[in-house]
């Protein structure tokens, strides 16, 4: 049986690394801040939004709910970010996708101030996550997954990656940040013709598809690493990721469970990325 690669450990090192950082922070007086951005209140929202809050608060970052109605107008909506972009004691703002569908996402993309876009919405962002420009902010979930490999010393460079699924969230960046640690990178999507093959020959499979249990032992080589990026809510109610785990777990070196897995490491990276955020802020 491979090993389970679980994420508190990684957490609980970010958050231990995090506290300290933080102490000497207020030291000088600067206490890093988020700020979540809420419209409605949709279960999977609320559900992040606590995990978030929790980790915020336990490594001593400041957090505050700005919850927007459902019927919002999108300019009231763009008036709310750009308040809190010019909010000085604010340093990081996320806010929950997708919005509803009356709402434009493209424009708050554009209006969301890059320094304190800790989700890497902002087209300076992407553009320096493509750079591999350490100085942006990349997406928490994507990001998550690389501290995952780095943490349990999964060697990237020049190993075949095989991401499947090429969401903005999940699969393109988490892409690129393989990318960028020079791996050879192979993304699958819905329209790939045979992802199983393209996992079949990958030494690490990163796959965020949103399937449950889409990917099947036959898909694994043996002694290969997989990282499962889902959260899925399988026929019975119970949480399962996109890799058929119990019979994966058996074939690989290393597996991420779910839960248990990225999903415990992405609020870890937020508070982390808010911490940068705060620190470029203030030319530290
Ligand atoms: P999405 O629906 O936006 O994108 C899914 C991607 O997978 C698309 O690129 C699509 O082409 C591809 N895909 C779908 N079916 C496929 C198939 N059969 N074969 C190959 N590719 C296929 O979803 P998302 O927002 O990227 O989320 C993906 C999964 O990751 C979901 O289960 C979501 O809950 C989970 N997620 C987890 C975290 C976390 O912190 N752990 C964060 C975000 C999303």
């Amino acid at each position: 049986m491979g090993e389970i690669i679980k994420g508190k450990p990684v957490a609980d090192k970010i958050a231990e690394e995090l506290a300290v950082e933080i102490e000497v922070l207020k030291g000088k007086g600067i206490s890093p801040k988020l700020a979540i951005v809420r419209v409605g209140a949709r279960p999977d929202d609320l559900a992040y939004e606590k995990g978030a809050l929790t980790r915020c608060k336990k490594v001593g970052v400041e957090a505050e709910v700005h919850e927007f109605s459902q019927e919002i107008t999108q300019a009231e909506f763009i008036a709310g970010v750009k308040k809190l972009n010019e909010d000085k004691n604010v340093h990081g703002i996320l806010v929950f996708r997708p919005l509803p569908s009356h709402l434009d996402e493209k424009e708050l993309k554009h209006v969301i101030a890059a320094e304190k876009d800790i989700d890497c919405l902002s087209p300076v962002n992407e553009g320096k996550l493509m750079e591999g420009d350490k100085t942006g902010l990349a997406p928490c979930t994507p990001t998550a997954v690389m501290e995952i490999l780095k943490h349990y010393n999964v060697e990237l460079q020049g190993k075949n990656v095989t991401v499947i699924g090429a969401s903005m969230v999940v699969g393109k960046p988490a892409a690129i940040l393989l990318l960028n640690e020079n791996a050879t990178v192979t993304i699958c999507h819905i329209f790939t013709k045979d992802t199983a093959a393209m996992a079949c020959q990958a030494d690490v499979v990163v796959v965020g598809c949103g399937v449950p249990r889409l990917v099947k032992e036959s898909w694994i080589a043996e002694g290969a690493v997989v990282v499962d990026v889902g959260i899925n809510v399988d026929a019975d109610g119970n949480m399962c990721g996109d890799v058929d785990f119990d019979k994966v777990v058996d074939k690989v070196a290393m597996i991420t469970p779910v839960p248990g897995g990225v999903g415990a490491v992405t609020t870890s990276i937020l508070a982390k990325n808010v911490v940068k955020a705060c620190k470029l802020q203030n030319n530290l």
